[in-house]
């Protein structure tokens, strides 16, 4: 009969990892305040009660096995994996090959090329407070290299009319001293040499459309 293998908690199958470079770039002026009631208003009939809820706490994402990836944007790299199998690649990273056939193989790392293509596309005319100034925004979903997958980014240095499937992008990373490891450190360009097509119906169609969003937003302070 076969024994059983119990695993105790203190018998870790990987290392607890010794985090020796620590970087900060929390603003001043965030605290860890968790949830707090902070105050209230009632109107002057005593009709109607406003309450002010603050919630501030720190999170720790913890990339484990796809860490590869968040170091590398902090180097200007784009990691991707590849089944030793099959030879499919995705980024965003897999850490298996989700082929059938591979029976889940632990996949291995490996450079992606900064250039992609347009998968798909959207046009933002909103947005959260913080990116108002900047629409419209136009959010592509990319596929880079021969990724299996694509990966959503902003793409910058075009008119939103002017997009098109399959497009071919560049990936442009922000100036190594402003990267923090996040998607945000990139965006995609179109590729040098590209030109967009001249001008048609549905070229006209989502011009209009943005242009109101062009003309609210100068009127932003
Ligand atoms: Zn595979």
């Amino acid at each position: 009969m076969n024994e059983t293998v119990v695993l105790k908690r203190k018998d870790r199958i990987v290392k607890k990892p010794d985090f020796t470079e620590k970087k900060s770039y929390r603003p001043v002026n965030v605290k860890e305040t968790g949830l707090s009631f902070i105050g209230h208003e009632i109107s002057e009939d005593g009709n109607v009660m406003n309450q002010f809820f603050h919630y501030d706490q720190l999170y720790t994402i913890r990339h484990g096995w796809n860490s590869k990836f968040f170091k590398g944007l902090l180097e200007g790299k784009i990691w991707g994996t590849r089944c030793p199998k099959c030879g499919d690649t995705w980024v965003p990273v897999r850490t298996h090959c989700w082929n059938l056939d591979c029976n889940l193989e632990k996949t291995e790392w490996v450079e992606m090329p900064l250039n992609g293509k347009v998968h798909t596309w959207t046009v933002a005319g909103w947005s959260g407070r913080s990116s108002l100034k900047r629409l419209p925004i136009i959010l592509v979903y990319a596929v880079i290299g021969k990724s299996k997958v694509a990966i959503a980014n902003e793409l910058h240095g075009i008119k939103p009319w002017d997009v098109e499937f399959e497009m071919s992008l560049k990936v442009v990373f922000k100036p190594e001293e402003d990267r923090i490891g996040a998607v945000t450190d990139f965006h995609f360009e179109p590729a040098d040499g590209w030109e967009p097509s001249p001008i048609h119906q549905e070229k006209e169609r989502i011009k209009e459309l943005v242009e109101p969003v062009y003309k609210w937003v100068k009127t932003l302070k």
